[in-house]
């Protein structure tokens, strides 16, 4: 059987926008005081339903949607909830997912006050027609502003999201939000590519002909440009879409790439757990009554054959730029990574799409990222 560490990270779904971005196919919606103040009490009826798994929680992260949506009070209570059920002494990294125009400096005080030590920021671009066409409601001056806020109170580590590959997009488009980030000296940028995701705004424009998708090579272009310029400036790229100051990377996100246990509550929170990958139901109505009746309503849960555990190690392992490490692949299994996909590695390998390292990683090829998708694929 192999061997899981206990579960170190929680992941908190708060499902509420002030504003829906065109692109988003996140489980999300506006909603009013009431609703918000409703789902609040029952993610913290959730966290006492899973109170066995809270002991050795080391990072913790609260995403959505955009929880800074929540006003000051409704934080303040979850926070609290928290607080009560979680040894915050063993907990290395809590993140919060934020929204610029939320972080005034109450807020981010309060973020400092319950001990949120890392920030990430949905900037996606600082140049005002790339934020309307994304359907982002802030401007480059509200970024700075809620840098400096979180700084003056005491959180120095802050992640930024941008998007590049945009309809018409360049390199030298998108190198003037990369420059702005890292003159904003931020900790960690996290850069993907657009992607037009059916049921989105963006998605039906497209359809009715309102924009060209852009050209896989530019896109490419602009990931490869992307690496090198951040390289540059001291960032060191250690996920496909992942770029952090040493010593910042996400300590709760390489739990998921090292496919590790973790836990999850809120609608359609996803966790992983004895084998069993589960999704929350993303329908309040039916979240709410399965909280009331004890017995949690899910939208996916997949018990994961052994195979699909070694399968689901490589292709997660093999998003980190330094690869997946075969010895802690053998430890976790009690076999060799040769045994269950050596003719998938030894094809892979012959074609340059995988390289073993020194330590005995096997990575993708810098120059060949961009394609980790269909490289991956050949493990399932
Ligand atoms: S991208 Fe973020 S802020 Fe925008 S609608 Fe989706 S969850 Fe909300």
């Amino acid at each position: 059987m192999a061997k899981f560490k206990e579960i170190e990270a929680l992941y908190i779904h708060i499902p509420f926008c002030n504003n829906i971005c065109t692109y988003c196919d996140f489980y999300k919606m506006m909603a009013r005081q009431d609703a918000k103040s409703k789902y609040i009490d029952y993610l913290i009826r959730e966290l006492d339903l899973k109170l066995k798994y809270l002991s050795s929680i080391k990072t913790i992260y609260i995403g959505g949607g955009t929880p800074t949506s929540l006003d000051n009070e409704l934080l303040e209570k979850l926070f609290k909830a928290i607080e009560e059920r979680i040894n915050l002494n063993k907990v290395k990294e809590y993140s919060i997912e934020a929204n610029p125009l939320d972080l005034d400096i109450n807020k981010t005080n309060l973020l400092n006050k319950y001990h949120i030590n890392r920030v990430s920021i949905g900037v996606q671009s600082f140049n005002d027609a790339r934020l309307k066409f994304l359907g982002r409601n802030h401007n480059m001056l509200d970024v700075i502003n809620a840098i400096n806020n979180l700084r003056n109170s005491g959180i120095e580590n802050i992640n930024i999201d941008l998007i590049y590959g945009l309809p018409d997009d360049t390199f030298s488009k998108f190198k003037k939000d990369l420059k702005q980030a890292v003159r904003l000296k931020v900790n960690h940028i996290s850069s993907y590519a657009l992607i037009l995701e059916e049921h989105t705004m963006l998605y039906n424009l497209f359809k009715e002909g309102k924009f060209s998708e852009l050209d896989g090579d530019i896109q490419a272009n602009i990931y490869y440009k992307t690496n090198k310029y951040l390289a540059k400036h001291g960032y060191n790229h250690y996920e496909i879409s992942n770029y952090a100051i040493n010593g910042y990377e996400s300590i709760h996100n390489l739990t998921y790439w090292n496919n590790e246990y973790y836990l999850a509550i809120g609608a359609s929170g996803s966790y992983y757990l004895d084998n069993t990958r589960y999704t929350n139901i993303n329908n309040l109505k039916k979240y709410y009554e399965g909280i009331d009746n004890n017995h949690l309503e899910y939208l996916e849960e997949n018990k994961l054959s052994t195979k699909d555990q070694m399968a689901e190690e490589v292709i997660l392992g093999l998003r980190k730029v330094e690869g997946l490490d075969t010895n802690r692949f053998k430890d976790k299994f009690d076999k060799s990574i040769y045994e269950v996909f050596g003719d998938i590695i030894n094809d892979l390998v012959n074609k340059k799409l995988l390289v073993l390292t020194k330590n005995n990683h096997l990575k993708i090829p810098k120059d060949k990222l961009f394609v980790s998708n269909s490289i991956m694929e050949r493990f399932i």
